[in-house]
């Protein structure tokens, strides 16, 4: 039997909702047994949570009688208990310096029981009745509670936790944010190696059903992102071909599944866009499925469409998702559909639209393989290709099908636009289950550094607002460069309304233990929305990628509020962004760390390109029409010349010691969209530099 800890005297409620399960029973505690902790200490220790639990309650902390501490857990084969008993006992020999022991019961749904000293911890498990709260959650497979108890019938009477979730999935929720305050406690404590514990009530569950990333890179990452309790990754089928019996058969790496699980990691293959099918070898198998038509007008990206009039086709995708179907772990596909609209100029599929028969191909391909595994979820990527037709997509799909939002343009950018159209929105009203796959980086072509609280708590609050069910964010080349930004994307993906922006870069600042967290917080908050700004206009790419000089040299016009500018809305906005870089680079300097401030140096430089465009723009068109410029105004582009060649000195420099700091291999294995980067950044800046310096020639 257990009584939970309710000295109401002692409680320090961090962030209580009231939820029905949080009643106010008064039980016999002993005071003198739980250390009461003060406000700043407990806000540390949260700090240490990532995400922020919906609901926590920390009273205290108790003093272990003993370090013969005992786990006990589910007796379940499933990978995720072997995983939580290796991390309690890792996590417990490194700060405890003692040797947890585990014990496998049967419980109602997925708990854990953790006691130190003398005491049955099968006594504290709770009843399935004690788990209906977690059951009636939206989302219940992640929902956990976790729940300090008194035992024993009469004094001395101990304490133990209790860690509960209905799925494995919620268990492993539940030790991640045990073990993340013990740590926070830890590093709070001035005994080190005292075996002390929260006095804690938590209950917490994810805003989004889904919460993650596509992209193999991300597999390196498996262990990061679970810690962050992020749930779905999608990778390319790791093989998608045709046998030689010409059949289609798809597989994804069975070590790589395994690997997922141990993290409650979804890992679901991808079959790739049907444009881009050459590789698999279909077009040698079946020459009669390259879809009709004039290859120079398909671009050249595209290996060409597939005819999905004809059967063999069909068939074709129908093996793949059947292979991956008839496995153990196989229990979603995703088809991607074509990224460019190229259709087959047959009699038959030029009456069709494009998308459509991809759709019903896809769809087709799904129902027969239900007929092996009837709980098959497939799920379809919209693309920029289908983005004039995606309300017929929603009209033709079954209600069951997932639809995730891609769009080469309108999801991976950075923009301040909500993303979520309105056809978009009706699909979610009828009750279809929407996905969407932004960037949650400064751009998917290139590296460059973002710390975008205000950025991605916008993009989550819409998501979560529209009632979507799962992120499929994009952070190439490595999470390592956007570190800041995914831990963003799995905090408000979890929590939306938890954290402040300001709140999660202290927070992240305590977790990544940099000293002044306080000012990380001021740091980012000043910083954040002018690096929102620079890059959703389009700065380095695409802006740098060829048109800026172009409009240079071209002498034309640049004006806050048009154009490529059109995010930053007038002058004064524009300096203010200026004036706004220049203050976070002060703090950064105060903070005193490298990555925070290459950072800051990065978008202070860029802003000073920024902001000498309008006026370089102005003098540029000026001199066109005149012999020699006014005095004072080559005066003016002399100064703004000698600011560009400043930023772009600065901007090579400070993006490899930011690069370096993120990745102290980046030198030996530099990624390509790096190198581009700062090759743009570099070539941009000098080709305009050099054309003022053209300008500035004596025979101007
Ligand atoms: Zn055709």
């Amino acid at each position: 039997m257990y009584q939970r800890i309710s000295s109401i005297s002692m409680a320090v409620t961090v962030l209580l909702l009231v939820h029905s399960w949080v009643s106010a029973d008064v039980g016999r505690t002993r005071a003198e047994e739980i250390r009461r902790l003060s406000p700043e200490v407990v806000q540390k220790i949260v700090r240490y949570t990532v995400p922020l639990p919906k609901e926590i309650r920390i009273q205290g902390v108790f003093l272990a009688e003993s370090a013969d501490c005992h786990l006990l857990l589910p007796k379940s084969d499933h990978p995720i208990v072997e995983q939580i008993a290796k991390e309690f006992r890792d996590q417990f020999a490194e700060h405890f310096k003692t040797e947890l022991k585990i014990i496998r019961e049967v419980t109602p749904g997925f708990q854990a029981v953790l006691i130190c000293g003398k005491g049955d911890p099968q006594g504290l498990l709770l009843s399935e009745e004690d788990l209906l709260s977690l059951r009636k959650l939206p989302v219940s497979r992640d929902g956990y509670l976790i729940r300090t108890v008194e035992h024993g019938a009469k004094p001395p009477n101990h304490f133990g936790v209790v860690l509960a979730g209905v799925e494995p999935a919620g268990l492993f929720y539940a030790s991640k944010t045990f073990l993340q305050l013990i740590r926070g406690l830890v590093s709070s404590q001035e005994e080190k190696s005292a075996l002390v514990l929260p006095v804690v009530e938590i209950f917490d569950w994810p805003d989004l059903q889904e919460r993650g990333l596509w992209g193999a890179y991300a597999l390196e990452e498996l262990g990061w992102l679970g810690e962050r309790k992020m749930n779905l990754v999608e990778t390319h089928a790791t093989r998608l071909t045709l046998g030689p019996d010409g059949r289609g058969v798809a597989e994804l790496d069975p070590a790589l599944v395994e690997r997922a699980r141990r993290q409650a990691i979804k890992l679901v293959p991808i079959i790739t866009h049907l444009d881009q099918l050459r590789r698999t070898g279909i077009f040698e198998a079946y020459p009669h499925l390259l879809g009709k038509g004039d290859p120079k007008k398909w671009p050249s990206w595209v290996d060409g469409p597939v005819c999905w009039a004809e059967q063999d086709a069909q068939r074709v995708l129908s093996d793949w998702v059947l292979s991956l179907a008839r496995t153990d772990y196989g229990d979603a596909v995703t088809v991607w559909l074509s990224e460019a609209a190229v259709q087959c100029g047959c009699d038959t599929c030029i009456k069709e639209n494009q998308y459509i028969m991809e759709t019903r191909a896809a769809v087709a391909a799904w129902n027969e393989a239900k007929k092996i595994k009837p709980s098959l979820e497939l799920r379809i990527l919209l693309t920029q290709g289908s983005y004039p037709v995606n309300d017929k997509i929603l009209a033709e799909v079954p209600p069951d099908v997932r639809i995730i939002y891609y769009d080469g343009g309108r999801t991976y950018t950075s923009s301040h636009q909500p993303m979520i159209e309105p056809r978009l929105e009706d699909f979610v009203k009828r009750g279809g289950w929407l996905g969407v796959c932004p960037q949650l980086t400064a751009s998917w072509r290139i590296v460059s550094p973002f710390s975008g609280a205000q950025f991605i708590h916008a993009r989550l609050a819409e998501f979560i607002t529209k009632h979507l069910q799962c992120l499929y964010g994009y952070a190439t080349p490595s999470i390592r460069y956007w570190d800041f930004n995914v831990e963003a994307a799995a905090e408000w993906s979890w929590n939306v309304h938890g954290r402040s922006t300001h709140e999660f870069a202290v927070s992240w600042a305590v977790r990544q233990n940099i000293a002044q967290p306080e000012l990380v917080g001021q740091w980012s908050e000043i910083l954040g929305p002018v690096s929102w700004d620079i890059y959703a206009c389009g700065i380095p790419y695409p802006w740098f990628f060829g048109s800026l000089t172009q409009q240079v040299q071209s002498r034309r016009i640049i004006r806050p509020g048009e154009g490529r500018l059109a995010e930053i809305a007038s002058p004064e906005q524009l300096l203010h962004d200026l004036e706004q870089a220049k203050k976070a680079l002060e703090i950064a300097e105060q903070i005193g760390h490298p990555k925070l401030l290459a950072e800051s140096e990065v978008i202070l430089a860029y802003m000073q390109v920024l902001s000498a465009l309008p006026e370089l723009s102005l003098l540029l068109q000026k001199a066109k029409g005149v012999e020699k410029l006014a005095e004072a105004d080559r005066e003016k582009l002399k100064e703004l010349q000698n600011q560009l060649a400043i930023a772009r000195n600065t901007l090579k420099d400070a993006l490899w010691r930011w690069a370096r700091h993120c990745d102290p291999q980046v030198e030996r294995r530099p990624p390509p969209r790096f190198l581009d980067t700062v090759e743009v950044c570099e070539n941009t800046v000098k080709s305009l530099v050099e054309t003022v310096a053209a300008i500035l020639q004596p025979a101007n």
